[in-house]
């Protein structure tokens, strides 16, 4: 296998082509390594080789490397990109720069409680069913758009966009990016605040190209950089 450190390499240039390609400047795409079953000491290795953002998906895989101190000297951005059940919540409160997969009103609210309590503001995305496939989490785009009101008014936690899970199918998927993006256009047309809601979190190792082309703003890479799971 190739190193870390030249598999972030590649990927950048892959980014840069994607965005040079679809007409966008490359600094609006982050790429979050996705670290889950990967150990604190590849993180470091990414981390070493210039990567900040990493996205794990299991609470308590997350707060073990969290706490390891062989990243102790390391500012990382975690984004949190995994299904988040409520219960879970005050877990990684104050300890994510972002909660991608929230899809359910009830959870958000419990987020806001949670950010009210400890005196925090929290950034958040809804997670989308863009596939439909049942075996996916996510709001349908319509029950998104019927909660959004209520979801714009909790207290300290901001909606910041939409994150989903496309089908494995290139086709298919490609035609979910470009669902979610209109998605999030309705959305900033009734939001009270529209500056806030720019992000578009999709595309993952397979497919992020089409996604940069789409309008991603944040892709989710894992096997592209760590190897296969
Ligand atoms: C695992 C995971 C990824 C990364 O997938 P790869 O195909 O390994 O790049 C991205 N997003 C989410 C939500 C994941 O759970």
């Amino acid at each position: 296998m190739e190193s870390i450190a030249s598999n972030i390499e590649a990927i950048r240039k892959q980014i840069n082509s994607a965005c040079i390609e679809a007409g966008r400047n490359p600094a609006t795409v982050r790429l979050i390594a996705v670290s889950k079953t990967k150990s604190a000491e590849l993180v470091r290795e990414a981390f070493d080789a210039g990567q900040i953002e990493f996205g794990e998906s299991y609470v308590q895989e997350f707060l073990d490397k969290y706490e390891d101190p062989q990243l102790d000297e390391c500012p990382i951005e975690w984004h949190f990109i995994g299904h988040l059940q409520s219960n879970k919540v005050r877990s990684i409160i104050g300890k994510v720069s972002l909660v991608h997969g929230i899809d359910k009103l009830s959870t958000a609210e419990e987020l806001s409680k949670r950010a009210v309590q400890h005196n925090l503001f929290v950034d958040y995305l809804l997670e989308v069913n863009t596939s439909g496939e049942t075996s996916k989490y996510g709001l349908s785009s319509d029950d998104l758009l019927m909660e959004a009101d209520a979801l714009f008014h909790l207290p300290n936690i901001t909606l910041r966009g939409l994150m989903t899970i496309a089908s494995y199918d290139r086709v298919a998927a490609r035609q979910e990016f470009r669902q979610l993006r209109t998605l999030l256009e309705s959305l900033r047309e009734i939001a009270p605040d529209p500056s806030k809601l720019t992000e578009l979190s999709m595309g993952m190792s397979g497919d992020f190209e089409d996604a940069i082309h789409e309008g991603a703003t944040m892709i989710r890479v894992g096997s592209a950089i760590f190897g296969w799971r």
